[in-house]
């Protein structure tokens, strides 16, 4: 993967992009934001993708149950945002993929491989949205 897995062009405080096909597009899209100086905004996204690994969270265990699918899909949605944990960018997005019997998978996004088009906007916030770990949820919560 290069180093620079996108184009883009910025309009005010939104940013159009195109990620690399074959990226992995939470990393692609985490270089984005650090390239940018991008710490806070949201997300939104579609595509396709060849492989997606999704996860799910048991709040009375406070485990995460990670499953991986390997086939043809298009990113129904890509929605989500951008905050800081510990100062370092933290990226909490969720996706819809569209199986080929248009049947749909969703959940927590951990890593997806681009397999066509990677069309994301971000638009930036002018704020600081840190993060703080929650012991009595066990979850990374929005500290505001
Ligand atoms: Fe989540």
């Amino acid at each position: 993967m290069s180093t620079t897995p996108y184009t883009f062009i910025q309009a005010g405080d939104k940013y159009i992009i195109s990620l690399e096909n074959h990226c992995e597009i939470v990393e692609a899209i985490a270089t984005f934001c650090r390239d940018n100086n991008i710490t806070a905004g949201i997300v939104g996204g579609i595509g396709a993708v060849n492989t997606a690994t999704l996860r799910f969270f048991n709040p009375s265990t406070k485990k995460y149950i990670d499953k991986t699918f390997t086939e043809q899909m298009e990113i129904a949605n890509l929605t989500g945002n951008i905050s800081t944990l510990h100062g370092n960018i933290y990226l909490h997005l969720h996706a819809t993929f569209g199986r080929e019997d248009y049947t749909a998978l969703a959940g927590h996004l951990l890593t997806a491989t681009l397999s066509g088009a990677g069309e994301i906007v971000i638009e930036r916030i002018d704020a600081t949205l840190p993060r703080r770990f929650s012991p009595e949820i066990g979850l990374n919560i929005y500290d505001l």
